[in-house]
């Protein structure tokens, strides 16, 4: 490629709307337009590293026995009617008509589609287990899209299905799927961790999510330096972990606003269908905390019981009155993510997920929180005392101190066991004879969110620096002047020998300032940089910059060819 000819338009100026590093970068190295919010066109350069990310994942899917294949992007309701998600996905979910007012949406995300797919066909445990992927475009209408690519309302995910016939199969595959999440990412040449995405309750291993490590992060992990331990904080276990389970105190119908908030919580929590609700809080009267985060339709008499308690009722869209609420809590520092899949609604302060998290801890039937007082579940001695677990507290596994880190979620693996086969009755005939429901595990990962990923952790104040495994090319080669003859002719030689012998060089055969095409060079971010000047003419020295460390090595022309490769 003749960069006169490439079509990567650069910008002098970092565009206003831009937050994030990786997304002023690449609206100014030339790499993504924006159609809309959330959706952009991928250039060319874009469009290269992200067919390398997918190479890399479709190599490592392949090599643990996934199967490609490729499924609608438009899916009927039916079967989102049959998983009980057509409701409880919200307001995320992209919905159309056809012209005979049938109900569809844009993909969110394959459960539905995959497991429709695989229970018309798979009937025996000789078909299993099955491990099937997509890379494709996802649709999400996520209530805020910013940063660029990292929170897309149009991107592109890899996700595969396992189905097993038990759950030693599932485990069997989901580690196969963690091994191979741990391949792509460092194959990308990013520093990242996989951390526990569960609490305790679905067992601790039920989830990972893949964080790539960048200050940028709208994720907070902890982990131990000693042992394994990694969490998202979100997730993390309480410290200290005062929370114990008690029997449920009754709910009487004297009770007002404000008093034995946590069995009535408790109790909303049980008559809620399960996992719609993520987030629950609850103001006291001691003026201290919150409310209840509800995502999804909910009967009249629900809404009438969390009114009763004292509660308030969210619609998730309605960003300003959550701003308002979290406004009155002291110390709202994170953003408001929600997980469609899971309808994860996560709502940060530390104080709030705290109390949150203990009173989910206590839903369970019968069960509820033991440290509360009559009339005041949490008081502000016992607020102070439940905090996530911080910076430098006792490791949970092994006590040594934890660190802290922030991290952007590149992938996400996750033991879905028989959720949906059962909805939608995805069964096999197992060798007993008897028919069961397939086990069932999904993986994601979010490519064009790992491009952005591999850009928040390497850059500089001069632009992208580029992995090289997934760099748009390796390669810049620059004649210092493209008027002179003898250099011209030299940079086309090496352009032409470095293609052939498998290294992705570009020409910059622009009739421009050198500076103007180094300051290109450095902002697209070509792992070298290749100059062709009056050293290489005269006394055969072709110069060669890394652009990571910003290291100028001269090698002859006999040399260099090797030393690139
Ligand atoms: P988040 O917590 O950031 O909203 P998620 O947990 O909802 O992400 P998953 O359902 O786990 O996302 O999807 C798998 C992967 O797809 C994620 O790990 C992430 O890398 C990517 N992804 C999810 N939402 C987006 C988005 N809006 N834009 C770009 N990539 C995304
Ligand atoms: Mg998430
Ligand atoms: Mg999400
Ligand atoms: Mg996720």
């Amino acid at each position: 490629m003749r960069v006169s000819q490439l079509f990567a338009p650069t910008l002098r100026e970092t565009p206003a709307e831009a937050e994030v590093i990786s997304h002023q970068l690449m609206l100014r190295a030339g790499f993504i337009r924006k159609a809309a919010g959330g959706i952009y066109s991928y250039l060319p350069l874009a469009w290269r590293v992200l067919k390398k990310i997918e190479t890399i994942v479709r190599e490592e899917m392949d090599a643990k026995g996934g199967q490609e294949l490729a499924m609608p992007v438009i899916q009927p309701a039916e079967m989102w009617q049959e998983t009980g998600r057509w409701s409880v996905y919200g307001d995320e979910m992209f919905r159309l008509k056809d012209r005979h007012n049938r109900n569809f949406c844009l993909g969110p995300t394959h459960e539905e589609m995959i497991t429709t797919l695989v229970r018309g066909d798979v009937r025996s445990y000789r078909q299993l287990p099955l491990m099937l992927y997509q890379i494709q475009n996802k649709y999400r209408d996520e209530i805020r899209p910013r940063f660029g690519l990292m929170r897309g309302r149009e991107f592109i995910m890899k996700d595969l299905y396992s189905f097993d016939r038990d759950e030693a199969g599932l485990d069997e595959s989901y580690n196969k799927m963690y091994d191979a999440y741990t391949k792509i990412f460092t194959r990308c040449g990013l520093t990242f961790r996989a951390v526990e995405a569960d609490s305790g309750a679905i067992g601790g291993s039920g989830s990972h999510e893949f964080m790539v490590i960048a200050e940028s992060g709208e994720a907070a992990i902890v982990y131990c330096g000693d042992c394994d331990y990694a969490a998202n904080v979100e997730k993390a276990e309480l410290h200290p972990i005062t929370g114990q389970v008690e029997e449920r105190l009754p709910l009487s119908e004297t009770d007002t606003p404000g008093t034995k908030s946590i069995a009535a919580l408790c109790q909303f929590l049980d008559i809620c269908p399960e996992k719609t609700i993520k987030t629950l809080a609850y103001r006291t009267d001691t003026g201290a905390i919150v409310l209840a985060l509800v995502r999804g339709d909910h009967e009249v008499n629900e809404i009438k019981l969390l009114n009763k308690v004292g509660c308030l009722r969210l619609d998730m869209a309605n960003e300003e009155a959550l701003a308002g609420i979290m406004g009155s809590c002291a110390g709202y520092i994170g953003p408001v993510g929600f997980d469609g899949r899971d309808d994860i609604i996560i709502v940060a302060d530390a104080t709030v997920m705290n109390m949150v998290n203990a009173v989910c801890g206590a839903n369970k039937l019968d069960k509820h929180y033991i440290n509360v007082n009559p009339g005041y579940d949490f008081t502000p001695d016992i607020i102070a005392d439940i905090r996530l677990i911080q910076e430098n507290d006792p490791c949970p596994r092994c006590g040594a101190p934890v660190k802290t880190a922030r991290g952007i979620e590149v992938g996400q693996i996750f033991k879905l066991f028989t959720k949906y086969s059962t909805s939608l009755q995805a069964t096999y005939i197992d060798d007993d004879g008897k028919e069961k429901p397939m086990v069932m595990g999904c993986y994601g990962v979010g490519v064009s969110r790992t491009m952005a990923a591999a850009i928040e952790q390497n850059y500089d104040q001069n632009g992208i620096i580029w992995p090289a495994p997934i760099a748009p090319y390796h390669a810049v080669i620059v004649p210092v002047s493209s008027k002179d003859e003898a250099q011209m002719a030299l940079a086309e030689k090496v352009y032409g020998d470095l293609n052939a012998n498998g290294v992705e060089a570009v020409l910059d055969d622009r009739n421009e300032r050198p500076g103007v095409k180094f300051k290109d060079a450095d902002l697209i971010g070509y792992p070298l940089r290749i100059t062709i000047g009056p050293k290489a003419i005269n006394d055969n020295l072709i110069e060669i910059k890394v652009r990571r460390t910003g290291e100028t090595l001269y090698f002859s022309s006999a040399d260099y060819l090797s030393k690139v490769k």
